[in-house]
């Protein structure tokens, strides 16, 4: 079933092609936000809610949350039910992340891949479900299945002369403290021989400091949430409306809600169109 979200992305690439924000992703944020400012609206970041109390009077509260977060901030607000089901939700692998400055990129002895924006480390077939099934059940696999972004091919303005971004992430069991930079560029380095010569600067994010970044990332998982067969077809809950909480006037819209993880911004453009219909009442 999760196979369904490589389809998606695979037909979405054909139709349209592959974007890459130029300037990075940051400027998708912007271009939202100088939307929201030029309705009239104000955005405050910076500081962490502990509690739905902190936030103003409003119509309708839009929680861009996993569940658990929601527990941890309006746990009281919510009915029995809705507590013990998001209580329930489960998260999925994480993720052992480097940030890496390469001079004269990757070099890939697959001509494609020195063309490729996104490109999928694994291996053999049988080496990436492997690595996949171990992590899952909370197991390092020695050869991790990786991603490996270089949009600067796409977006040469990132890159500094011949000194070019790429960063890289892992699949790790969630909440995984280890370091597996050793294992990833290991995993480069077959692929691309010589590599480790050419890295000029490297950050690591590992899994367990996802959380401090964002609390939505539960032990490292950027998916916010396993997409197990029942949390593909209902999360974070069974419920006709899976944005509503169950507390008046407040929603959910997260990754954690249909269709699930991603950039793509749909759980926020339902979550409002069910606040619209609920204020419209
Ligand atoms: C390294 C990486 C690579 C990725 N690559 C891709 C990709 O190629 N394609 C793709 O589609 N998706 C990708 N994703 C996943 C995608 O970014 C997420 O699925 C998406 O951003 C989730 O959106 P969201 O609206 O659920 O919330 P988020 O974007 O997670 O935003 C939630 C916000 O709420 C804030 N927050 C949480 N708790 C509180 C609190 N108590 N008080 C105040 N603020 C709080 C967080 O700090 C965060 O800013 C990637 C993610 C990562 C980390």
């Amino acid at each position: 079933m999760s196979s369904a979200i490589g389809m998606a992305l695979i037909t979405a690439g054909h139709s349209q092609g592959w974007p890459v924000a130029k300037g990075g992703s940051r400027a998708i944020t912007d271009a939202m936000a100088s939307v929201i400012e030029g309705a009239g609206g104000r955005i405050e970041t910076g500081r962490r809610i502990g509690s739905v109390d902190e936030l103003p009077a409003a119509d309708a509260v839009v929680l861009d949350l996993g569940p658990h977060g929601v527990l941890d901030i309006a746990g009281s607000r919510l009915p029995a039910g809705v507590k013990k089901a998001y209580g329930r939700y489960r998260y999925g692998p994480g993720a052992f992340k480097l940030d890496l400055a390469i001079e004269g990129g990757i070099p890939w002895t697959n001509e494609a891949c020195r063309r490729a924006g996104t490109v999928h480390v694994a291996g053999t077939f049988e080496e990436m479900v492997f690595a996949e099934a171990e992590t899952n059940r909370g197991r390092m696999p020695e050869r991790p299945y990786m991603l490996v972004a270089q949009q600067y091919l796409a977006d040469p303005s990132r890159s500094r002369g011949d000194l070019h971004p790429v960063w890289v992430y892992a699949h790790v069991p969630n909440g995984y403290a280890g370091d597996v930079t050793e294992a990833m560029l290991d995993q480069v380095e077959r692929f691309a021989p010589g590599v480790r010569e050419r890295i000029v600067s490297t950050v690591t994010t590992p899994a367990t400091d996802f959380p401090q970044i964002n609390a939505n990332y539960v032990g490292g998982d950027i998916a916010c949430g396993a997409n197990t067969p029942r949390q593909l077809i209902s999360r974070p809950r069974f419920a006709l409306n899976p944005y509503r909480t169950g507390a008046t006037g407040m929603y959910i819209c997260s990754a954690a809600t249909p269709p699930g993880g991603g950039v793509h911004g749909m759980g926020g453009a339902n979550a409002a169109r069910t606040v619209l219909g609920d204020l419209a009442r």
